[in-house]
């Protein structure tokens, strides 16, 4: 007998965890059906600071199946990345999934993801899933694909659009996660930092069982340039670059002037293209502070050791 962890995180999800819990016992059921070898579930929701009734959800489930339905509640919302985290160290099954609740991860590909794993053929540590089609904003859609074409430019992690969260992991897999110890998480870089073989699924997409995507297009902004600092010195490159460049064309520029003066006689106009340039230089320099900022500011949170997340109850 194995054991599979599911790590869901849930915030808001009143509605949709009692659903998420039949359909993938019926998965099990399946999978237990088709294998020598039996697989026994072990959920792990993760309650991220839900205003409704989620925990009490949760309750009641863990309160019916005591054996297989655990919940984790923190004390308030600590986002996805820290629900995985939590999800992760306190997961201890043979493989350990991670998905959401609201059903677009398809519980019904846990066979396949399964089958995948426990071929001894190949050696796959790793099972993720790509959705070939979800009926996305097409604002959303190309911001998202100029973000996989940038970050996967500036870092040597390479990320694969439209791949999910969801994916299947085996221990070994796992253990490695556990290792890094960052505060600042981007779980889709971690996962390709570690490595190891990893087999893609494709899969439709299929829009949310209920409720609503707590992303707003700000969020997800802020998700992107995380990816980037978290992953990459580029932006901190660009600006050394950008510095050096405008450093040498002074340098130019004073050479211009001071020949102009000596054999030519100086000029008094020109303030207009002065400013200009006091402007533009001025500006230069404040993004590339604003982007050392930035890092320093990363290094500021991750030398605090703080915590990534705060349990109230756990059951
Ligand atoms: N989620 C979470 N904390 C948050 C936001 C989301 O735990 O701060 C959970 C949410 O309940 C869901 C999963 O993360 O199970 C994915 O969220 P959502 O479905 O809103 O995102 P999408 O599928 O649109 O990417
Ligand atoms: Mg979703």
């Amino acid at each position: 007998m194995k054991t599979i962890s599911l790590i869901v995180p849930c915030f808001n999800e009143e509605p949709t965890v009692e659903l998420f819990y039949d359909t993938t016992e019926t998965v099990f059921e399946k999978l237990n059906a088709s294998h020598t070898e039996q697989y026994h579930p072990d959920y792990l929701f993760i309650n991220d600071g839900s205003a409704d009734k989620t925990l009490d959800v949760m309750r009641k489930l863990n309160a019916a199946h005591p054996d297989e339905v655990h919940y984790i509640s923190f004390s308030r919302n600590f986002g996805k990345e820290s629900a995985f985290a939590a999800g992760l160290a306190n997961a201890h099954g043979d493989y350990v999934a991670v998905m959401d609740v609201d059903l677009q991860d398809p519980p019904e590909l846990l066979l396949q993801m399964v089958d995948i794993l426990e071929d001894p053929d190949q050696d796959y540590d790793v099972v993720g899933c790509v959705q070939t089609s979800r009926k996305q904003n097409p604002i959303r859609a190309f911001l998202s694909a100029s973000f996989y074409k940038i970050i996967n430019k500036m870092s040597k992690v390479q990320m694969k659009q439209n791949v999910r969260d969801y994916r299947l992991m085996s221990r070994k897999y796992v253990d490695a996660i556990l290792q890094l110890p960052e505060y600042n998480r981007f779980s889709k870089g971690l996962f390709s930092w570690v490595g190891f073989k990893t087999k893609y699924l494709e899969y439709e997409g299929v829009p949310r069982a209920a409720g609503e995507t707590s992303w707003s297009l700000i969020q997800l902004f802020e998700y992107s340039m995380e990816a980037i600092v978290d992953f990459s010195d580029v932006p901190l490159k660009m600006a050394t670059f950008v510095g050096g460049l405008t450093f040498v064309l002074s340098i130019i520029g004073l050479f211009f002037v001071v020949i102009r003066a000596l054999f030519f006689g100086g000029s008094v106009n020109g303030w207009a293209s002065m400013v200009s340039i006091i402007l533009f230089l001025s500006g230069v320099q404040l993004f590339s502070l604003g982007i050392l900022g930035t890092y320093v500011g990363k290094i500021y949170l991750e030398t605090k050791h703080r915590p990534k997340f705060v349990i109230a109850e756990k059951r």
